[in-house]
């Protein structure tokens, strides 16, 4: 095999590719798209149209289809191949620039929630020359933005984009205000940390929940879990590492910044981390490693699961966003630096997000809100469904003495015309001490914690942008207008940290301590559940400053929230379906011949001698009787609130019957089967158990 330099990046149509395929002028128009957002001439869309489909046809491709990211969560594509009919009966491989620039797929199955009656089955999509083209398979890849006929975003990407250039027109603003006229854009970088956990094809096969839903939908306990922690950056298993080493190729070709490998804490459970990039490119990428996981996996008869919550008892997966904010010569504005003027600058990003964070809590944690990481988050693993800040007992202690007026005792003191003392030097090894927080400052980014492991993260990253625009811009507006450019910043510095300290908290996240001071004394928000929080996003603060940025359309906030709330419903059904045809078809009629087994042991034994007592048998057989009947009961619960459900057409009120009322009821059903594992022979259970999945790859 060739070495990675050599086939980094081999199937993508980076800069390397466009300098080499594209005359100068040409070049410098995309680039000038592509840097500064300047619009494209067509004759240039034709030039790179032609280049990019020679490029495609000579590494083997035959097709090529705009790549977008509809609301499903997961990336779409329709193919089309370059093929054109010839005069003399051939064919000839041809591609536009109006090809490349925009599509019309038949859009009509894909979810709207009313932007896009069925009948006006019409959508867009618009290529999106910030993220580059690659060839996956035998097909040639445009990243694309997906629009309506009206041109309502139906994708992620459209505001994640939006959200981006408002974040970087108010940092510019922040920016010019500090007397740094050179720099043209600021952009947020992000680093996703992928968890996943990899259980073999055919024990996946047996299982109907993994199959149609994602997760165990039962299955008791197995006797050992990840209680001795021994699989937390364990030595990787061999047939692990060969997936590892195909996948890294895999992704490596595809430009993808694949880093860090390692076991997670959960039986079975892994992590890869990739370097991080310019936010849309990291969606894209991430949307392309999940695909790829998958994809990988079945090579090596092994099977990734992404859901965020696979095994009941057994830690979750999620996804880390390390976000930060840099400029386009390359500054990290959340680095503290070297000097007082850069730790001004410094300390207002840092309130911006601090502000951010506390203002727009109901954003984030929506923006991570589905059926899936409701199941973790809040439950005793992962960070809590509160939103809170951990900054690390440094940082805090400056903030403290702004606040208060005192000098900081930091390490290395010196007084600065602000009144704060030069910063310290944050390092790793001091900040990122705290793993229970859900956003942690981690020396110059922060890290969110409580994106599930199979959301977008394009979800996240659009909130999080537009809530720090917000802050900036609050900050820009009082700058500008400012007599004294000093005293006003110190003053905005210290009214923020006293306006929002509530949010910021060190200690551990898991403890119920925090959470009852987190609601009663700080007032802080928690919604445990996607219902609680989704019908939050159409609070008025809420649209007025997504719609300000002009991150969203009202129409899209309705639109989303909606088909929030109908996936998070549907997939919940999905479940309960699946529960009870498993319950009906395969738990029920194996406990029942298994009791069967038991009482014809019995009459065999009495056969031999009336007098033998039987007790083992008497009693099993009257605690698996019990348990059928209970397993019946619940059943028929759970399929009159099934039924029920589909007649309700309200989503707000169908979402919280979902949360009240059946999730409750298929708990009682899986622990009633559960517990009816425990006393079956094994031989008679139908599927594998959770310690045949979490320790079947060897
Ligand atoms: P840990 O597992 O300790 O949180 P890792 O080093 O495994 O840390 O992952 C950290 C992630 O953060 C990586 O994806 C890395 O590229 C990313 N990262 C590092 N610096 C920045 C930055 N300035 N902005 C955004 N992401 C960053
Ligand atoms: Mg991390």
């Amino acid at each position: 095999m060739k070495n990675v330099s050599e086939y980094f990046g081999s199937l993508v149509f980076d800069d390397r590719v466009m300098k080499a395929t594209l005359s100068a002028k040409v070049y410098q128009s995309l680039k000038k798209t592509i840097d500064e957002g300047a619009k494209l001439d067509i004759s240039v869309a034709n030039a790179v149209a032609i280049a990019m489909k020679d490029w495609a046809v000579a590494h083997g491709a035959t097709h090529y289809t705009h790549w977008f990211q509809p609301l499903t969560g997961i990336t779409a594509e329709k193919h089309d191949s370059f093929i054109s009919p010839s005069p003399d009966g051939g064919v000839i491989m041809e591609f536009s620039g109006k090809e490349l620039i925009k599509g019309e797929p038949d859009a009509s199955s894909f979810p709207s929630g009313g932007l896009r009656a069925t009948f006006e089955a019409r959508g867009y999509t618009a290529w999106d020359p910030t993220s580059y083209a690659f060839i996956k398979g035998k097909t040639l890849c445009i990243p694309t933005a997906f629009c309506s006929y009206g041109g309502e975003a139906l994708d992620k990407k459209t505001p994640l984009l939006r959200s981006m250039e408002a974040l970087n027109k108010q940092a510019l603003r922040i920016l010019h205000l500090f007397g740094n006229d050179s720099v043209k854009c600021v952009r947020t970088c992000v680093g996703p940390e992928q968890e996943y956990f990899l259980i073999t094809k055919e024990m996946y096969e047996q299982r109907p929940d993994l199959q149609y839903t994602g997760r165990t939908l039962f299955g008791a306990k197995s006797p050992k879990g990840q209680e001795m922690d021994d699989h937390y950056f364990g030595v990787i298993k061999p047939r692990v590492a060969a997936y590892m080493e195909e996948l890294n190729h895999e992704l490596w070709q595809l430009g993808i910044l694949a880093k860090t490998e390692h076991n997670e804490v959960a039986p079975a459970q892994h992590e890869l981390a990739p370097i991080y990039t310019t936010t849309n490119i990291a969606t894209d990428h991430n949307q392309l490693m999940m695909e790829i996981m998958q994809k990988t996996a079945a090579k090596h008869g092994l099977v990734c699961l992404l859901h965020e919550k696979p095994f009941a008892g057994v830690n979750g997966s999620g996804k880390h966003n390390n976000w930060s904010m840099a400029t386009d010569d390359g500054v990290n504005l959340l680095s503290p630096g070297a000097t007082p003027y850069e730790n001004a600058q410094f300390l207002l990003f840092l309130c911006a997000v601090i502000k951010a964070v506390d203002d727009y809590q109901d954003l984030l944690r929506l923006s991570v809100a589905t059926a899936g990481n409701d199941h973790r988050l809040g439950a005793n693993e992962a960070p809590p469904a509160v939103v809170s800040i951990f900054l690390g007992d440094e940082l805090n202690a400056v903030l403290e003495a702004i606040e208060q007026g005192t000098p900081y005792n930091g390490a290395e003191k010196k007084q600065m015309k602000l009144g704060v003392d030069v910063l310290p030097k944050f390092n790793r090894d001091t900040t990122d001490r705290n793993r229970t927080s859900p956003f942690a400052f981690t020396g110059n980014k922060f890290e969110f914690r409580m994106l599930g492991s199979s959301n977008s993260i394009a979800c996240a990253n659009m909130m999080l942008n537009a809530a720090v625009a917000e802050s900036l811009k609050i900050y820009a507006d009082r700058l500008e207008g400012a007599e004294d450019f000093e005293t006003t910043l110190h003053e905005m510095i210290r009214k923020t940290i006293k306006d929002h300290k509530k949010i910021i908290f060190n200690g551990n996240g898991y403890d119920d301590a925090w959470i009852e001071e987190a609601t009663k004394e700080r007032g802080l928000l928690n919604y445990r559940t996607t219902p609680d929080c989704m019908p939050h996003l159409l609070d008025k603060k809420n649209v007025d400053m997504l719609t300000a940025h002009k991150v969203f359309s009202v129409a899209e906030l309705k639109s989303r929230c909606d088909i929030m709330l109908e996936n998070y419903c549907k997939t919940v059904v999905i479940e309960a379906n699946t529960m009870i045809s498993m319950a009906k078809t395969q738990i029920a009629p194996a406990v029942d011949a298994y009791t069967l087994k038991l009482a014809q042991t019995q009459a065999a034994k009495k056969a031999v001698n009336v007098s033998l007592p039987c007790a083992y048998e008497t009693k099993l057989v009257e605690k698996l009787s019990a348990l059928t009947d209970a397993i019946y009961t619940k059943v028929e619960e759970l399929e009159e609130t099934v039924a029920a459900l589909t007649k309700n057409d309200d989503i707000f009120a169908a979402s919280n019957a979902v949360r009240d009322t059946m999730l409750p009821q298929m708990d009682a059903l899986r622990a009633a089967c559960d517990e009816a594992e425990t006393l079956t022979a094994k031989s008679y259970w139908p599927f594998p158990s959770y310690g045949d999945l979490l320790f079947s790859v060897k």
